[in-house]
């Protein structure tokens, strides 16, 4: 098929996404490589090495399905997989099915032009300060939705004369805390992972915490080997029924809201979910995502469990989130609140105490200067946009994807956007992605991208694109979807919020599992909604 391109498909990201797209492009005979930036694969897990780092979507979950043997043969140790242990998983996929030799490591795209001559992609990469050009039909960006690294720019920075650490590029080597006085800034997943170990180590901890947030306890530990058989004796089941629950995982659906039970049936139900911990806090009950006053009662019950774990009134009222629970992405911990109690852990409330700047041997917020030896920045990511919009990428007439989204990412189906013939985007934005277990909707995209150029070329077709009225109607749809929830109640990075000067728009898509039925009836309707020449 490749003609007089390089390749057939040039895929941009080699994490649980690129490699996904490398697989399924090879089972249909198309001619693919991916672009990593990277040293290794892995993505998210090659990257984010801080302490603590794991996933909170259960590990039989967090994995593959397109192999039977591989799933079978994979042992995952604990309840949620540590950052090692995924890392390796992805490297042993790549070799297991030989993908290595279609992953070029250490090399950006840089940019991604359409070239309205050929129909096709011209991909700019820099590899150690060397530029190359390689075409291809069609791109993919498997870029990820939380890659690109948020640093703010705290007055100050470059004076700092210690480290200064993000958790989403955290040194290889690993960083030894011991005997140091430490700054962690930002209090969202990634540090409260981090901030419990960090603690352990350091002589001194002081958390900078601007929004407080919702934690609840893993109870991380080994899994349960009969649970694992059982899992295994009909892993395709258990796939498929995952698949129709609300983010694509495992939480115990409860239909039953909130609104109808009284006060003693709630707190019986949410101390029931507490002990079982993780993210299916939050279906509890049926309604707490859409009903404010529901949502209120589950956001109270954890504030009293932070009010009975944390000793310190005057901290524990500190820690207390004031948003509706879930509206900023729940966070799953181990001896999180608890940490508070340690005599070598003291939190600012930056809300209160703004980080003024950076000095050489401390942070100075609220007036009061903080000495530190080293800072942990776990600020997070520009999410969903922030890769892809780093690339220079320019679709027909030359038209810049960064002009195209000024306002917003405007997408069909968060695969694709108008304008950008043969571009598609893994987990986009407009697509469930963040919202749901992100591995199987990274193989829904992976599995439905590859059919759709298979299906291209059987049919001799050059050009797919995205049709302006199937755009303009999926984005009004995602917004009219998101607008009655608690989602856009906060500032969230799921709304652009956390990068200054970021347009405010709500980027997922609350949409799983009937999503899935959408894309694949688009694709039974040839590709309704796209323009086939
Ligand atoms: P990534 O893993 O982000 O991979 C994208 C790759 O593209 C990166 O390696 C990057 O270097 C590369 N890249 C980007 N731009 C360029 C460029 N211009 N040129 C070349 N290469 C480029 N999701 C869950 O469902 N459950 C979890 O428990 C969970 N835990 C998470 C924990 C952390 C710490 C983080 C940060 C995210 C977590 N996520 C979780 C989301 C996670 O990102 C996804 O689950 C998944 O790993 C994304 O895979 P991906 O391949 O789409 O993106
Ligand atoms: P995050 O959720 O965006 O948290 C960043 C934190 O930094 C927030 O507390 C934020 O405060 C704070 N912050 C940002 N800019 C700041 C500034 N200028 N001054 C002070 N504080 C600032 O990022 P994250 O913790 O890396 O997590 C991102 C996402 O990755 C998660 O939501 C999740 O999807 C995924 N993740 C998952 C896990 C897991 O458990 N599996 C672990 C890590 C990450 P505000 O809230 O006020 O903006």
């Amino acid at each position: 098929m490749a003609e007089n391109f390089d390749l057939d498909v040039a895929v941009v990201g080699a994490g649980f996404g690129g490699v996904a797209m490398l697989y399924q492009l090879r089972e249909r005979g198309l001619r693919a490589r991916a672009f990593e930036a990277g040293s290794g694969v892995g993505g998210t897990w090659f990257w984010n090495r801080y302490p603590g780092a794991r996933c909170d979507i259960e590990s039989l979950e967090y994995s593959y399905q397109f192999s039977d043997e591989l799933q079978q043969e994979w042992e995952w140790s604990e309840r949620y997989a540590t950052q090692p242990e995924i890392l390796s998983y992805v490297e042993h996929v790549v070799e297991r099915f030989g993908l290595g030799g279609d992953i070029q490591l250490n090399t950006r795209v840089t940019a991604a032009h359409y070239d309205e001559a050929t129909r096709g992609w011209r991909i700019e990469t820099e590899r150690d300060g060397d530029h190359e050009t390689t075409t291809a039909r069609f791109c993919v960006m498997a870029t990820g939705c939380l890659s690109s690294a948020n640093e703010p720019d705290f007055p100050g920075k470059e004076t700092f004369s210690g480290p200064v650490y993000h958790t989403g590029r955290w040194p290889h080597e690993g960083v030894d805390f011991t005997g140091k006085r430490v700054a962690v800034i930002g209090t969202g997943s990634s540090g409260i992972q981090s901030i419990p170990l960090i603690a352990e180590q350091a002589r001194h901890l002081t958390v900078f915490q601007r929004t407080p947030n919702y934690s609840i306890p893993a109870y991380n530990g080994p899994l349960d080997p009969e649970h694992v058989r059982e899992v295994k004796s009909d892993y395709e089941s258990f796939r498929a029924y995952n698949a129709q629950q609300p983010f694509g995982a495992g939480f115990p659906p409860n239909e039953v809201l909130a609104a109808e039970v009284d006060e003693t049936e709630r707190e019986r139900v949410y101390e029931e979910r507490w002990k079982v911990g993780g993210l299916g806090f939050i279906t509890a009950f049926g309604d707490l995502i859409d009903d404010e006053a529901s949502n209120a009662t589950a956001a109270e019950f954890v504030r009293n469990k932070i009010r009975a774990i944390v000793t310190d009134p005057e901290t524990a009222e500190k820690l207390m989130p004031k948003t509706l629970i879930g509206c900023k992405r729940l966070c799953v911990d181990t001896d999180y609140y608890a940490t508070y109690n340690r005599d070598n852990v003291s939190l600012v409330s930056v809300l209160e105490e703004p980080i003024e700047t950076f000095t050489p041997t401390g942070i100075v917020a609220g007036g009061v200067e903080h000495p530190v030896d080293c800072i942990v920045l776990a600020t997070g990511f520009d999410a969903m946009t922030g890769a892809v919009s780093r690339i220079d990428i320019r679709g027909r007439d030359g038209l810049p994807l960064g002009e195209k989204w000024s306002a917003g990412p405007r997408t069909y189906l968060g695969i694709g956007s108008e304008g950008f013939p043969n571009l598609f985007l893994v987990t986009g934005p407009g697509s469930p992605s963040v919202l749901s277990n992100m591995v199987p909707s990274i193989e829904q995209h992976a599995r439905w991208i590859s059919d759709c150029i298979a299906h291209l070329r059987e049919r001799k077709v050059d050009t797919i694109e995205v049709e302006r009225e199937a755009e303009d109607a999926w984005v009004e749809h995602v917004n009219e979807v998101a607008a009655p929830t608690v989602y856009p109640s906060c500032n969230s990075w799921y709304l652009g919020a956390n990068v200054p000067g970021k347009p405010r728009v709500f980027m997922p898509y609350i949409g799983f599992p009937t999503y899935v039925e959408k894309c694949d009836e688009v694709a039974r309707n040839g590709y309704e909604g796209f323009e086939l020449r």
